[in-house]
């Protein structure tokens, strides 16, 4: 997909690499599913590719075209169906020795449940699990993280843990 623009001077590394504002240059931005960027929150995300990031980018560009000066900071949101349940990630799931998990609603058991991700203690994404309305709520957890909230570590409203 981004063959044709080596060469081009722009930096393209798993895709078109972009500053917080959007911009692969100078007057030159990247949008959607060709994008990656640095998140100032998450660091460095994969690039997500789905219709949401798409077109909450677009606005960020449009934006800043007019002057916002803005980070583009979104949660990232990533859903699937598969066959009969519904997951929903808000955020990003974490991997490696510092990441963990506690349930904060359902339980794993039943086959529902929404689970708070964590990394070295900060709260960085939403696993829901056929819990769509719950997962919903608590993506606010995730954005009042990225914000420095109160979701930023581990509340006492938890219910069990993920190890
Ligand atoms: C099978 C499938 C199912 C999906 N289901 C979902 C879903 O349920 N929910 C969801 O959120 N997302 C879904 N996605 C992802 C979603 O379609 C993409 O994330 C979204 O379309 C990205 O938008 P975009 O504008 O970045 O790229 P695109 O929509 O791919 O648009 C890029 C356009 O650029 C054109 N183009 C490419 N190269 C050139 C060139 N050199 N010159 C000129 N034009 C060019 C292409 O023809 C295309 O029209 C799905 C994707 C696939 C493939």
């Amino acid at each position: 997909m981004t063959g044709w623009l080596h060469g081009s001077g722009l930096p393209v590394d798993n895709g078109l690499v972009r500053d917080s504002r959007c911009r692969a240059a100078e007057g030159v931005y990247a949008v959607g599913d060709v994008a990656r960027w640095h998140h100032q929150q998450l660091g460095a995300p994969p690039r997500p590719e789905n219709r949401t990031n798409a077109a909450e980018q677009a606005m960020a560009v449009a934006a800043d075209i007019l002057g916002a000066d803005r980070a583009y900071t979104p949660v990232p949101y990533l859903w699937t169906d598969q066959y009969d349940t519904k997951i929903q990630i808000p955020g990003a799931v974490p991997a490696g020795a510092d990441a963990g998990a506690t349930v904060v609603d359902g339980d794993p058991a039943t086959g529902r449940f929404v689970a708070r991700c964590r990394n070295a203690g900060v709260v960085t994404g939403v696993l829901g699990w056929d819990m769509p309305k719950q997962a919903r709520l608590r993506r606010q957890d995730v954005a009042d993280a990225l914000a420095g909230g109160p979701a930023g570590s581990d509340s006492p409203r938890e219910s069990g843990s993920v190890p």
